[in-house]
């Protein structure tokens, strides 16, 4: 199924009115929704929607090192809904069991993230893509941490594929161990392997890779050079009132808003009309 030669191949998916590979797609917003201050979200909702992104991400569970650090609460679900709500962009949570799965469906969910802890979760893997068998949910899936050979990547991507929704987007945020300095090894350099062996749009988060906002719109940029048909960017109102990754790693929406101009500039000279 995710083969070039598929009849997917021309499959266009779309998030917040925008067509995959039609348009750089930018998905923006928290690392973590902060149940306490549901306001800081709406906000950051508000700003990334007029900085130019198309869905709003918010982690509602989190999967911490740590098992005492903020594991996330159901509350920060109907947070997250309220600021589809309110802005009209698509939501992207990050589910990592059936149950969190169910609920996440229930509420309305548009985008489910698999997380890189979870890329070689096959049970889950397969719950996703059953569950979602049926709807125009899309699914994206970040690379695993220690995922190596490109086939593990696509084959975990077709295990959610084979059940007949095709709305899938390949996520790079950055391999194990990490490049010195940085959170990660960035692996945006990736997605031109992706795409010459798949038909799946490849959605690279500059943010886990680097992990410290003042290198996030040069990965970011790194990306799109690469190929990639669009960006996933932990974006906060105020990154030091944050949760979760947002003090260390979150841009603000202002420099999101210029990286979204620079990133939209770059696409343009690699797709030509
Ligand atoms: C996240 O998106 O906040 C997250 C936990 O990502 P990853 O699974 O890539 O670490
Ligand atoms: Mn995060």
């Amino acid at each position: 199924l995710m083969d070039r030669r598929s009849d997917l191949a021309s499959h266009r998916i779309k998030v917040g009115g925008v067509r995959a590979g039609e348009e750089l797609l930018v998905i923006a917003g928290h690392c973590t929704i902060d149940p306490k201050n549901p306001n800081l979200f709406y906000e950051t909702a508000q700003a990334v929607k007029e900085a130019g992104a198309h869905s709003l991400r918010g982690g509602v569970w989190k999967p911490r090192t740590n098992p005492y650090s903020f594991q996330g609460d159901n509350k920060s679900l109907d947070i997250l809904m309220e600021a589809h709500r309110r802005t009209g962009l698509p939501v992207d949570a990050e589910v990592m069991d059936e149950h969190q799965l169910r609920l996440a469906l229930d509420a309305g969910v548009h985008m489910l993230q698999v997380g890189a802890r979870n890329g070689l979760n096959y049970s889950l893997l397969r719950a996703i893509g059953h569950a979602v068998a049926e709807h125009d949910t899309v699914v994206l899936l970040k690379r695993g941490l220690h995922m190596g050979p490109l086939n593990e990547f696509i084959s975990a991507a077709e295990y959610i594929v084979a059940f007949g929704n095709p709305n899938i987007l390949l996520c790079p945020r950055g391999t194990s161990p990490a490049l010195d300095g940085y959170r990660n090894h960035p692996d945006e350099s990736i997605t031109p392997l992706l795409k010459e062996k798949t038909w799946a749009p490849v959605v690279v988060d500059p943010s886990h890779s680097v992990g410290k906002a003042s290198y996030v719109p040069a990965c970011a940029l790194a990306a799109v050079a690469y190929g990639a048909d669009g960006l996933c960017i932990e974006t906060h109102i105020a990154p030091s009132k944050g949760i979760g990754d947002d003090p260390k790693q979150a841009v603000t929406p202002d420099v999101l808003a210029a990286l979204i101009r620079d990133a939209k500039q770059l696409w343009a000279l690699r797709h030509p009309q």
